[in-house]
């Protein structure tokens, strides 16, 4: 049955209609352009944004280097910055079932999935973040400088600075929480930011802008401009007034917008693609092994960096572990994301959704069978089934690159040194799974997988506390954690003599 969508909801859509937050203001573009927000559930529009232009980024970027430069920012005392975080989440929790179905409204997921983790995850992040503001820490260098002659000592300690002006791109998967990691390490950091979501799921982020405002944020320190990135991008990457650039998103876009930082050496960080490996070894215990399977691949519409899009088993247990996570998809309940019983919503657009079935007919040809699934449905909005792909070679396309969809290929391994080459033969390196009750086993494959993350008999638990980022073509630096302080400060070494 599909929810009921909440008045809160509605007239957000009408409040927020062709409006961008610049410098404290609540804008249209400069030349009036505007984009449509489409619904994937049915391919309706639900919202019209500005299509922010050259003179929006100038106005945007001068707002945000005017606030970092003003002494209300940054002089904010770190306890203000932590106390602000605090109410941006209280915010946010207090808005919780507003911003589920507003994120499953614009994206297509699941409510199952908006609400049990997009939006309190979200919260619990700005928490975690939070508690950095007061905890930024420099140190003091014993120095081996000779005594100086007239008399005195060196004293040499470190500092941390925020990085200044962020720029923060973000993709449209998980719209909110890319918001919020980008946001809160800048903002306990004392950065300030332009947060440019993907056009096609703007509405959370500009949502997040105005709790931003009410939490009590100075004009200018957060600004939130919508449009094209293929315009708004660059001009935000090569722009002398952006000191970082954060980046979620494609390699391929991720690859231009660090050349465009590293060309004036602006500080850049990189999350991008993935294609990573689930490993099921013949002495896991499949009752877990097969549903953890199924749903890394298959939650969110396999749209997710993390997705385990590659499945390896153990030759003997092949059958068994393929057929049951085959089984497992043929049984989810496709549906608009905003039905309670959906398991598995649209994709995000018209444009991924034909993406994803460009593969799947490329993977046929290529002489794989499909086990489960591999049509699209035959009803408006953007729904493809989960798919499972058997037969197929490791070095044929769908097997390489990033579907980012819900296309899962397996394949069998007979050893775990075979696994380990299998594993890492991927241009990419974001994540893996490993399942098996042999401890010996997992400590011997770990250490050869490389990827930024190791589950084993897990996949897809992301903590505000553990550092996650990628090897290879998944991008460069760390976000969460302590890791991601080092994002957005730059170290300051100090030498006195005294
Ligand atoms: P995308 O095309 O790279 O878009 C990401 C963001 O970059 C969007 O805001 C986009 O704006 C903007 N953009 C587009 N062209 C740009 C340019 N030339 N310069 C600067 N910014 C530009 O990726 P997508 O198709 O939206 O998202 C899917 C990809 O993101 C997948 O490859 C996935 O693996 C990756 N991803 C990685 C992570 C991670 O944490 N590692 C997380 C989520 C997703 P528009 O929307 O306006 O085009
Ligand atoms: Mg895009």
């Amino acid at each position: 049955m599909q929810i009921e969508l909440l008045p809160a909801v509605e007239a957000t859509l009408a409040r927020l209609r062709n409006r961008m937050l610049i410098g404290g203001e609540w804008v249209a573009a400069s030349d009036g352009k505007t984009q449509d927000v489409i619904n994937p559930a049915d391919g309706g529009i639900i919202a019209v944004v500005p299509s922010a232009g050259a003179d929006d980024v100038e106005r945007a970027v001068g707002a945000a280097r005017r606030a970092f430069e003003d002494d209300k920012w940054s002089k904010a005392r770190p306890a203000d910055r932590e106390r602000l975080l605090l109410r941006l989440a209280d915010l946010l929790e207090a808005n919780a079932q507003e911003f589920a179905q507003l994120e499953t409204l614009d994206n297509g997921k699941p409510i199952m999935l908006s609400s049990r983790v997009d939006v309190p995850g979200s919260v619990e992040y700005l928490r975690y973040i939070a508690g950095w503001a007061t905890k930024l820490e420099g140190a003091t260098v014993d120095v081996s400088f000779p005594r100086p002659r007239q008399g005195g000592e060196y004293f040499a300690y470190t500092r941390r600075e925020p990085v200044g002006v962020v720029a923060a791109i973000i993709p449209w998967n998980y719209p909110l929480m890319m918001a919020v990691w980008k946001l809160g390490p800048a903002l306990a950091t004392g950065c300030t930011v332009i947060l440019k979501p993907a056009s096609e799921t703007p509405m959370t982020a500009l949502r997040l802008a105005e709790l931003v405002s009410e939490a009590g944020y100075p004009p200018g320190v957060v600004n939130v401009i919508t449009g094209r990135g293929s315009s708004v991008g660059p001009l935000l990457s090569r722009h002398p007034g952006v000191d970082k650039i954060a980046f979620t998103g494609s390699t391929e876009v991720g690859r231009d917008v660090g050349h465009s930082a590293i060309d004036r050496m602006a500080r850049v960080s990189l999350e991008l693609g993935g294609k990573s490996p689930v490993v099921v070894f013949d002495d896991a215990n499949l009752k877990a092994a097969i549903p953890g399977a199924a749903s890394a691949i298959f939650a969110n519409q396999g749209q997710a960096c993390t997705a385990g899009s590659r499945l390896y088993v153990q030759r003997s247990i092949f059958e068994e572990v393929v057929g049951g996570v085959a089984a497992r998809a043929a049984k989810m309940t496709i549906g608009p994301g905003l039905a309670e019983d959906t398991q598995m919503g649209p994709l995000v657009s018209q444009r991924q959704a034909d993406t994803v079935c460009r593969y799947i007919q490329e993977g046929v040809q290529s002489g794989a069978t499909i086990l489960t699934g591999g049509n699209r449905l035959d009803r408006p909005g953007f729904y493809v089934e989960p798919t499972m792909l058997t037969g197929i070679a490791q070095s044929s396309t769908v097997v390489q690159e990033e579907i980012f969809g819900p296309v899962l290929v397996a394949l069998p391994f007979d050893d775990l040194d075979e696994v380990a080459t299998l594993a890492n033969d991927s241009g990419y390196g974001l994540a893996a799974s490993i399942w098996s009750s042999d401890l010996s086993r997992v400590h011997r494959l770990t250490p050869r997988i490389k990827a930024g993350t190791v589950w084993v008999n897990c996949h897809n638990m992301l903590d505000p506390a553990l550092p996650f980022g990628g090897f290879k073509l998944s991008g460069m630096g760390r976000e969460m954690g302590r890791a991601v302080l080092d994002l957005y400060t730059e170290t300051k070494s100090v030498c006195m003599l005294v």
